[in-house]
């Protein structure tokens, strides 16, 4: 039987597609190294792989297996630019430094792709990309982004869509209009995990799962790292945690929330051409976003439903299976093959959290159901970063971030409040 996460609900078709996902060790005894990194998703992956490659000795370890956390059961959207439209950016940053967060955005999207072909790690890549709107009163929005995207951000793979067109691309007559980004796509994460681990470890970086870090503190300068087999004692560290964090540093956990998202994986719909004939992933325009596409092998993927509290609730299926037949009602009884949940880390502006923590210790995460390309990227720029290299990453350090409000206890209750309300929102 696959390997199913221990951290989140409900085995992903990811697990039970991805084609030999080795085991890597538990950390057994105690180690002297330069880098520590915690937390052993697309972030941390992909900053102990650019570390090793800049000839510094790094130690990587993960409470359970590379991938169990957001990376490896992800929607799989790439997505354009960050988590917020330009437009909203620039009202708050101005327009250089909103194109400049533009084009770091472009460079993540580029680097996942390079980085990808490069290592022939096949990642079921397929083109395209729709935005869809469930309100009518968003139509000037979307035509003006993609005249925006175009004429100040040299982007124009943005096209806005009419009603029919939307209609036909989507197979649903559901939303009123949308757009199309020709410029981005689609991934299998669980075979871009496997191979950054791959890559990782062929590059010289010391590998562990099933070894949790159970306290992290500095000691005459030195970081020392508790696991329940030995210490790890480095120069720095890096947190990769993202929304899993928990109790081990408190002042990640007071900037970087979980949220429950769930995805369902349907039967091989051979039998419906008419959904999505031209492959591309989708996002709808709520605030409690609904995504979905179509998997090389032909299923729908389907992801939305989000919960605010970590319980694992008792049926995904029929949730989902509800979601799914407000823009397909044909499919109102499908099977759905795999169902599983996952925990996006979110911050108050939904913008990533780069800081420093503790001396020495870098915190990076929180990308707000954006990451997919953009922690591939923070994870190289703070390779580059510790090697000397200035670069993006400070743009992301400096940017305020607010915490969320309340202790640890009242703080999941205070996000359920807010999100349903969102949620509630979206309805009207
Ligand atoms: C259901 C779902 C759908 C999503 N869809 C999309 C999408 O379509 N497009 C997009 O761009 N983004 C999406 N995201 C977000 C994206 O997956 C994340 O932003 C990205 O994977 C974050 O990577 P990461 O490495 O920072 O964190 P993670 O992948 O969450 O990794 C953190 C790791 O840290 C480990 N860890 C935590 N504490 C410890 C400890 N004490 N000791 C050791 N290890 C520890 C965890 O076990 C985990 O493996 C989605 C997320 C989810 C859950």
């Amino acid at each position: 039987m696959a390997w199913q996460s221990p951290i989140s609900p409900g085995k992903s078709w990811y697990e039970a597609t991805v084609p030999g996902r080795p085991s890597y060790p538990a950390m057994d005894g105690s180690r002297q190294t330069t880098v520590a990194i915690i937390g052993g998703g697309f972030t941390g992956l992909q900053a102990a792989l650019n570390l090793a490659r800049h000839g510094i000795d790094v130690t990587l370890i993960e409470a359970h297996r590379f991938g169990d956390g957001a990376s490896g059961r992800n929607g799989g959207q790439i997505g354009t630019g960050q988590r917020w439209w330009p437009e909203e950016a620039e009202a708050e940053l101005g327009l250089e430094r909103s194109r400049a967060l533009f084009a770091m955005s472009e460079n993540a999207k580029r680097h996942l792709l390079d980085f990808a072909r490069n290592h022939a790690i096949d990642i079921d890549f397929m083109p395209g990309h729709l935005a869809v709107s469930h309100k009518p009163s968003y139509e000037s929005d979307f035509r003006e982004n993609a005249r925006i995207l175009a004429e100040r951000y040299d982007y124009p793979h943005v096209r806005f869509m009419e009603r029919e067109e939307t209609v036909e691309r989507t197979g649903s007559s559901f939303y009123h209009f949308g757009s199309r980004d020709a410029g981005t796509g689609h991934i299998h994460p669980m075979k871009l995990v496997v191979g950054l681990a791959r890559v990782a470890a062929a590059s010289g970086a010391a590998l562990f799962e099933q070894t949790p870090a159970t306290d992290i503190r500095t000691v005459e300068g030195k970081v020392i790292i508790t696991t329940p087999k030995g210490t790890i004692t480095a120069e720095k560290a890096l947190l990769a945690c993202n929304g899993h964090i928990g109790p081990l540093e408190r002042t990640t956990a007071r900037h970087v929330m979980p949220i429950r998202s769930f995805i369902g994986a349907t039967r091989v719909l051979h039998d419906h051409p008419e959904i999505i004939p031209g492959g591309e992933s989708v996002a709808d325009s709520r605030f409690v976003v609904r995504y979905f596409r179509k998997s090389k092998d032909g299923r729908l993927l389907f992801g939305g439903r989000e919960a605010y509290t970590a319980d694992n609730p008792s049926d995904m299926d029929g949730p989902i299976r509800r979601q799914i037949a407000e823009l397909y009602p044909a499919l109102a009884n499908i099977e759905i093959d795999y169902a599983w949940g996952g925990s996006v880390g979110i911050t108050m502006s939904r913008r990533p959290y780069v800081k420093e923590v503790m001396p020495n210790v870098m915190s990076v995460g929180g990308y707000s159901g954006h990451g997919v390309m953009l922690s591939n990227y923070c994870g190289k720029l703070y390779a580059d970063m510790v090697a000397g290299k200035a670069n993006e990453l400070e743009m992301l350090k400096d940017m305020k971030i607010p915490a969320f409000p309340g202790g640890p206890a009242f703080r999941p209750l205070l996000l359920f409040v807010a999100l349903s309300w969102y949620a509630l929102r979206d309805r009207f």
